[in-house]
């Protein structure tokens, strides 16, 4: 037999022994785990699940398709070699019940995140357990009720400015507290309103600084002494610390306990629910308080320490999420200490120059400096039968996300923006142009939008309250 007539005619010998039928059948799964029928899922093939999945990705848009100036909840830049590192099976192959010995080099990296944003927020101790900045707020009131608990006393209010982001409140009311709601003068803080809500019920007063107006509250020193002279403790909400990282921090303007939202401000992604996570700081008095385990440092090992004398307790199995703490290390790492100030100068800079090129076009209230976002009110657009919201939608026919609108809510159709610092000059200029030539449209087109997106315009109300989840083949 030629060579050639042996190559026409194999026998896949090989092939047959290792196919996937004999194989099944030489291993078969143990009895009691094997299914009795066939799984109800939808029978396509591979290639169309692909297709399905990148086509929702292309209808998505996020920080990698455009500009998303979405105020309040810093939506920046994701840099890709902190998702390279995420990604490395270093990272993705340890195990939460590994012993201290084989990953000290894991606990290393969380002690010194741990001292990191101890030091950028100016705090004594940090806890990286919590998974969200709405986590890190109920750690954090968890721990200042049962500080008031140790010392006696039975406090039962949170106070709160009226511009406080919707999860404060929400928090204080979870873990049982009355919430005071007080108002504001001129955007800030009203100092005599603050001295007459706060008292010996008052636990906490919880407030963010650059408040959400994107306004520097400067009598914050005061702010803390009235709230310290009433014997409650000052809570500081830092998801978003982009205008003050490396400039200030929350522990020289005497608050006692805060949250930091690593994927805001540092640089993890976010949206789409997870997964986040809200390291909470606190001051010495409050360090034998926090959750255990913290990660300690003993003749150059490091430890899970669970000898908190005062300890909460958990508030999330093991030890935070991981691969969002490993972002955010090697993202400090990067910047350093003067990259981190530059990040503050740029988100600054950023929001007032983009500021100054609407503020004549929509409303600015109250003071104009700003500092990482501002909010603008779109109360004007009534004239032309418009509200904030037509503008926003009518923003994603030009290609940009929206802004945040309607909160705070102490802002008649408020539209709230906050570029980062990430962004330059030209989006900036050509965001600014897009919202002025939206604002000179057919109010008929832009109370319609969108119009060019995968989705027109939805009832959010009922999306949100009877989304549609059921799967549907297209053209079924
Ligand atoms: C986003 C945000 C929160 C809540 O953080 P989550 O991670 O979404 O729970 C709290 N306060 C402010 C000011 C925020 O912007």
């Amino acid at each position: 037999m030629s060579e050639y007539r042996q190559a026409r005619y194999p026998r896949h010998l090989l092939i047959e022994e290792h196919s996937k039928e004999r194989m099944v059948e030489e291993n078969p799964l143990p009895e009691s785990i094997a299914r009795k029928e066939a799984p109800l899922i939808p029978d396509v093939p591979e290639y169309e699940v692909a297709r399905h999945f990148t086509r929702l990705s292309q209808m998505n848009y996020g920080i990698d398709t455009g500009f998303y100036p979405l105020g309040s909840c810093t939506m920046k830049y994701n840099p890709k070699y902190t998702e390279m590192l995420a990604k490395e099976p270093k990272a993705t192959g340890v195990h939460p019940l590994q012993p201290e010995e084989d990953i000290q080099g894991c606990l290393r990296i969380m002690y010194e995140l741990q001292r990191m944003l101890a030091e950028i927020g100016g705090m004594s101790e940090v806890t990286l357990q919590p998974a969200a900045g709405a986590q890190g707020e109920m750690t954090g009131l968890a721990i200042v009720h049962e500080y008031h608990k140790n010392n006696g006393n039975d406090r039962t209010e949170v106070v709160l400015p009226d511009t406080a982001h919707g999860t404060n409140p929400a928090t204080a009311a979870m873990l049982g507290y009355k919430t005071i709601e007080i108002p504001s003068d001129d955007g800030c803080v009203d100092l005599k309103a603050l001295e007459e809500a706060v008292g010996e019920d008052t636990a906490a007063f919880m407030l963010t600084n650059p408040n959400t107006l994107g306004i520097f509250e400067e009598d914050v020193l005061e702010i803390a002494d009235i709230v310290h002279d009433a014997g409650a403790l000052l809570y500081y909400d830092g998801a978003n610390l982009n205008a003050i990282m490396g400039k200030s921090n929350p522990g020289a303007m005497n608050f006692d306990i805060m949250h930091f939202n690593l994927h805001k401000t540092f640089s993890s992604p976010h949206g789409g629910g997870g997964p986040g996570s809200g390291p909470v700081g606190v001051c010495e008095k409050l360090r034998s308080y926090l959750p255990v385990p913290i990660v300690t440092k003993k003749n150059d090992r490091y430890h899970l320490d669970h000898s908190l004398e005062n300890t909460i307790g958990r508030v999330k199995g093991f030890y935070g999420n991981w691969s969002v703490l490993l972002r955010t290390y090697a993202y400090l790492v990067y910047q350093g200490k003067e990259g981190l100030e530059k990040s503050a100068e740029r988100a600054v800079l950023n929001s007032n120059y983009l500021r100054k090129l609407l503020e004549d076009h929509l409303e600015l209230p109250y003071r104009s400096l700003r500092k990482h976002e501002f909010v603008l009110s779109g109360k004007r657009l009534k004239d032309k039968g418009l509200k904030t919201v037509d503008l926003a939608k009518r923003l994603a026919d030009h290609g940009y996300h929206a802004p945040t609108i309607y909160f705070p809510l102490i802002v008649e159709e408020a539209l709230m923006i906050e570029p980062t610092e990430t962004e330059r000059k030209e989006t900036l200029d050509n965001f600014a142009d897009t919202v002025k030539k939206i604002l000179d449209e057919d109010p008929e087109i832009v109370k319609s939008a969108p119009h060019n997106t995968a989705v027109k315009r939805v009832d959010e109300t009922k999306a949100a309250k009877k989304p549609v989840v059921s799967f549907r083949m297209r053209g079924r």
